[in-house]
């Protein structure tokens, strides 16, 4: 079964996505396919799709499949905005977009891809983990409604960076 194939049969719910999933699971030009979408679709959100469970891949090409319709650029927002948590009037980064408060890190479900503002969510999202990746640092988001996950990178090099001990006591709670 192919990506698109495949994708449309997980549309029809729980058990057919299963069934894709795995009549996809030793379909490596399929599953590069889904790889590839993710990557292209999410540059900026650095996950390691090449090793999720086809099961996942599916579910994110569903998920995103009607609003990649719609917005299929990325758009790099930079913009000051309010915390929803801290209520501190965050500046734009400057140098690259800013999506989540640089002091208490909160962030806020808004868009599908990066920049769209497509999602219908609009709740909180609490970083959960930090982990370095080289020279960054990614911060794991969760959506406090939803549960959906992002992962951004930090922002260590702009004029208003994220709070270097805000990061220190995420990096604590975070599981290894
Ligand atoms: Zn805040
Ligand atoms: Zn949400």
């Amino acid at each position: 079964m192919r990506a698109d194939a495949a994708v449309a049969a997980a549309r029809r719910g729980r058990g057919p996505l299963k069934r894709a999933a795995e009549a996809l699971r030793d379909d490596a030009e399929a599953r590069a396919a889904l790889v590839n979408r993710v990557v292209a679709v999410s540059p900026d959100v650095v996950e390691e799709a090449s090793e999720w469970p086809t099961k996942r891949l599916l579910r994110w090409a569903l998920d995103r499949s009607d609003a990649a319709q719609v917005t299929r650029t990325l758009t790099a927002r930079d913009e000051a905005f309010v915390c929803v948590r801290c209520g501190r009037d965050v500046p734009p980064a400057g140098r690259t977009a800013r999506d989540h408060c640089p002091w208490c890190l909160t962030s806020r479900h808004l868009d599908v891809v990066p920049g769209d503002r497509a999602s219908t969510c609009q709740a909180p999202m609490r970083a959960v983990g930090l982990e370095v990746r080289g020279a960054d640092l990614v911060i794991t988001y969760r959506c406090e409604a939803c549960a959906a996950t992002f992962r951004v990178r930090a922002l260590q090099d702009v004029a208003v960076p994220d709070d270097p001990a805000a990061l220190r006591a995420l990096s604590a709670r975070t599981p290894t």
